[in-house]
C-alpha cells in the first residue's frame, strides 16, 4: 500500500513553507509541477519546477480562474494506476500521474472576514482547487494530498523513505474533503448573510473548526470550536486580553451571557449580566456600570461566584475594581479601558474578552442543536419586548415603573431556561427561576431565591415585594400567579393564550394584580 512520490503539484495561495517543502522534495528527487504564483516563487528560490501548463498543454487564461481545470491534470490525479484502460487513456493523451498534490485555496474567508467588497469576495470563490483537492482525495489509493500548511513537516516525516503509506493518504484525504466543506460551508454562509437569507433551506449548516478545546462539557469529552463566519460580536470573534484559552463551558457561558446583555441597548443605561450554567442569577441596570455589576450580584452573590459576567458597554476602571473583588471566570464587554485592564492583569487567570461591539438582539441568524443522528435549525429568538404590542388584560393597568420593570423581567427570562420566572424591581432582578419542569416551581424558587438575597444583604424584606414577574410562556394555571402574588409581585408579564386565561385574569383581579400579554413566547431549552 505504499506508493512512490514522483510527481508533486503545488498550488497554494498561502506560500509560507511552501519554498522548503519543495526543496525537501526536490532533493528526494520528485518532479515539481507548480501553479502561475507559486511556480514563479519556486522559480525564485531557484527550484527545478515545470509549469501546469505543460502538463496542460493549455496556457492559464481569465486572470486564474482557468489553471488546472483540464484532463491533462485530473487525468493524472484520477486515474486508476493499475487499470488497463485508464493506463491506456493515459498513454493515448499524454497525461501524467500526480502523486502528490499540496494546495491551500483562495483565502475566502479571510477576505469575507476583512469585510471585501461584493466582487472581491466573489473573484475568492476558487473554483480549480477544491476541484483538485476532491479528485485527489477521492483517488486517495494512490494520490497524497496536503491541505493544510500545518502538515507538511507531517508529510515530509511520511516519505522519509520516498513512499506514502495508505492509512495516511486516507487520514489526509478525509481531512480534505472537511477543509472543501467547511470552504463551500463558509460561502454558503456569506451567500445568506450578503442576501439575509435566514432560513435554512438557503443554506449549508457548517463552519471551520477555530480551535480544539482540551476537553468538552466533561473531561473525559472531546471538543473543538466551529465557527461560522458570522459577523456577530461575540464570543467567536472576541478578542481575549488576558487568561487561559476559554473552555466548552466558558464559551457556552459567555455566548448566553453577552446575548442577554446586549438585549439592554447601551445608549440607556450600563447594564451587567451574571451567568452560571447557561442561565443568568443577577441582571441589572444602573446610571453606572459598577452600580449595575453590584446590583446584578446582588441578586444571588453566592452563586454568581465562578460566573461570567457581561457588559453592554466599556470596562471601566470602577467596575474592574468590583469585580476583582470576587472569583470569576470570564468578562466579556464590547471594549475594556486601559485603566480597567490593568486592574483585571492583577487576577491573572481571569478571562477578558473584548468582543468589538454589540450583537444586534433583532438580527435573525440560526441557532442549531443536535440530536440523535440531526441538527435542528431555527432562525434566533430576535422578538424584543419593545416591538410587542403590550395589552393590558387586568382592571388594573400598570403603573409606569411597573411596565419598566414587566419589560425588564420579560427580557431576562427569555435568556433564562424554560420554565422561567423571573421578578423584577427598579432595574435589577429580584429572583430567578430557571429550569424547572413546573412553572409553580419555578416562581417558588426565584421567590426562595430573593429570600436568600435579602437575609444576606441585610434588608427587611425581599425584593420581590412591590416586583414585576415575568413567564416566558404563558401561565397555565392560577397557581403559579398565586405564588407570585405571595412572593410580593404586583405586576405580571407573559405571553397568554391559555385556556385557562380567564381563571388566571380573575385571579389577578381578586388581588388588585395588573397584568399584560405580550403574545410572544420566549421557550428556551
Ligand atoms: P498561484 O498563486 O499558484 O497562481 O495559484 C494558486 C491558487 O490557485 C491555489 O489557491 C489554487 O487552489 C488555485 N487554483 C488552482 N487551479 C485553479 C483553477 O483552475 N481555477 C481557480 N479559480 N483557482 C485555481
Amino acid at each position: 500500500d505504499e506508493v512512490r512520490i514522483q510527481t508533486a503539484l503545488l498550488s497554494v495561495s498561502d506560500k509560507a513553507g511552501i519554498v522548503e517543502l519543495a526543496r525537501a522534495l526536490d532533493a528526494k528527487g520528485v518532479r515539481l509541477v507548480s501553479t502561475g504564483g507559486t511556480h514563479r516563487a519556486l522559480m525564485a528560490a531557484g527550484l527545478p519546477v515545470s509549469d501546469v501548463s505543460e502538463l496542460t498543454g493549455f496556457p492559464e487564461v481569465m486572470d486564474g480562474r482557468v489553471k488546472t481545470l483540464h484532463p491533462g491534470v485530473h487525468g493524472g490525479l484520477l486515474a486508476i494506476r493499475d487499470d488497463a484502460d485508464h493506463k491506456a487513456a493515459m498513454e493515448t493523451h499524454g497525461i501524467t500521474a500526480i502523486d502528490l498534490v499540496v494546495i491551500n485555496l483562495y483565502p475566502f474567508e479571510e477576505v469575507r472576514a476583512e469585510g471585501g467588497d461584493y466582487p472581491t469576495t466573489v473573484e475568492n470563490i476558487d473554483i480549480g482547487g477544491p476541484a483538485m483537492i476532491r479528485a485527489s482525495a477521492k483517488n486517495h489509493a494512490y494520490v497524497t494530498i496536503v491541505t493544510d500548511p500545518g502538515d507538511y513537516s507531517t508529510l515530509l516525516d511520511e516519505i522519509a523513505n520516498g513512499t506514502t503509506r495508505y492509512a495516511f493518504r486516507q487520514k489526509m484525504a478525509a481531512k480534505a474533503y472537511a477543509r472543501t466543506a467547511a470552504y463551500d460551508a463558509a460561502i454558503s454562509n456569506w451567500f445568506s448573510e450578503a442576501l439575509d437569507l435566514a432560513m435554512p433551506r438557503h443554506r449549508v449548516i457548517g463552519g471551520v473548526l477555530k480551535e480544539e478545546m482540551r476537553y468538552g462539557e466533561n473531561p473525559h469529552q472531546k471538543a473543538g470550536f466551529y465557527v461560522t463566519g458570522e459577523k456577530r460580536p461575540g464570543v467567536a470573534t472576541a478578542t481575549l486580553l488576558q487568561g487561559k484559552q476559554l473552555s466548552y463551558n466558558n464559551i457556552n457561558d459567555t455566548d448566553a451571557a453577552f446575548e442577554l446583555v446586549a438585549e439592554f441597548l447601551p445608549d440607556k443605561a450600563p447594564a451587567c449580566a451574571i451567568i452560571k450554567h447557561a442561565n443568568p442569577c443577577g441582571v441589572a441596570t444602573a446610571p453606572s456600570l459598577a452600580e449595575a455589576y453590584r446590583r446584578a450580584l446582588a441578586c444571588d452573590s453566592t452563586s454568581a461566584f465562578g460566573g461570567i459576567i457581561a457588559l453592554n458597554q466599556q470596562l471601566d476602571a470602577e467596575t474592574a475594581e468590583e469585580i476583582v473583588k470576587l472569583f470569576t471566570e470570564v468578562i466579556i464587554a464590547p471594549s475594556v479601558s486601559d485603566e480597567a485592564k490593568a486592574i483585571i492583569a492583577r487576577k491573572p487567570n481571569l478571562r477578558l474578552l473584548a468582543a468589538g461591539g454589540l450583537p444586534d438582539p433583532r438580527t435573525p441568524g440560526l441557532t442549531a442543536k443536535t440530536v440523535a443522528g440531526g441538527l435542528l435549525v431555527q432562525t434566533r429568538d430576535n422578538g424584543m419586548v419593545e416591538d410587542l404590542e403590550l395589552r393590558v388584560v387586568t382592571k388594573r393597568a400598570p403603573s409606569a415603573q411597573e411596565l419598566e420593570d414587566m419589560k425588564f423581567a420579560f427580557k431576562v427570562a427569555k435568556h433564562v431556561k424554560s420554565n422561567a420566572v423571573v421578578y423584577a424591581k427598579d432595574g435589577q432582578t429580584a429572583g430567578i427561576g430557571a429550569g424547572q419542569m413546573s412553572r409553580v416551581d419555578s416562581a417558588r424558587i426565584a421567590a426562595i431565591k430573593a429570600e436568600e438575597a435579602a437575609k444576606a444583604l441585610g434588608l427587611a424584606a425581599p425584593l420581590t415585594r412591590g416586583s414585576a414577574v415575568a413567564s416566558e410562556a404563558f401561565l397555565p394555571f392560577a397557581d403559579g400567579l398565586l405564588s407570585a402574588i405571595a412572593a410580593g409581585a404586583t405586576a405580571v408579564i407573559q405571553p397568554g393564550g391559555s385556556m385557562r386565561d380567564d381563571e388566571v385574569i380573575a385571579a389577578a383581579n381578586e388581588h388588585d394584580v395588573a397584568m399584560v400579554f405580550t403574545g410572544m413566547r420566549h421557550f428556551r431549552h
